[in-house]
């Protein structure tokens, strides 16, 4: 979609630190980090958030989540254990309007987040 930041990281217009790829998704390394792994898994094709991603669902939410754990296993945090984060709508935080799960870990995190 023009003018959506993370349909240009897919279209390769933006660069970012790719960490893992599939056909329909994109793992990345986040520009700001808030923990020693901080990942952002999108759906290569464009989704606002996660309720449109999953209202669209055709098997993309599972590969989503499926490249979310498969970037925890290659950044060896799936042991220890991560947190994997779609924060959907504005007052959840939410900033860019391209679906993304967070995949976070590399150190102890608290609960309930801010
Ligand atoms: P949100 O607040 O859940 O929408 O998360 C958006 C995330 O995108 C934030 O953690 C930003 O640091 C991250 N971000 C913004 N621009 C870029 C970029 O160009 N490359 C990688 N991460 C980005």
């Amino acid at each position: 979609m023009k003018d959506c930041l993370f349909c240009k990281i897919v279209a390769k217009e933006i660069p970012a630190e790719i960490v893992y790829e599939t056909g329909r998704t994109l793992a990345f390394r986040d520009i700001d980090p808030k923990a020693p792994t901080h990942v952002l898994v999108i759906p290569k094709e464009h989704h606002a958030d996660a309720a449109a991603l999953a209202e669209a669902d055709d098997g993309l939410t599972d590969e989503v989540l499926k490249t979310a754990h498969a970037v925890a296993v290659l950044d060896q945090v799936a042991e220890s254990g991560y947190r994997v984060v779609f924060n959907t709508g504005p007052a959840a935080g939410q900033t860019v309007f391209h679906t993304h799960a967070h995949v976070l870990g590399g150190r102890d995190l608290t609960w309930p987040p801010g």
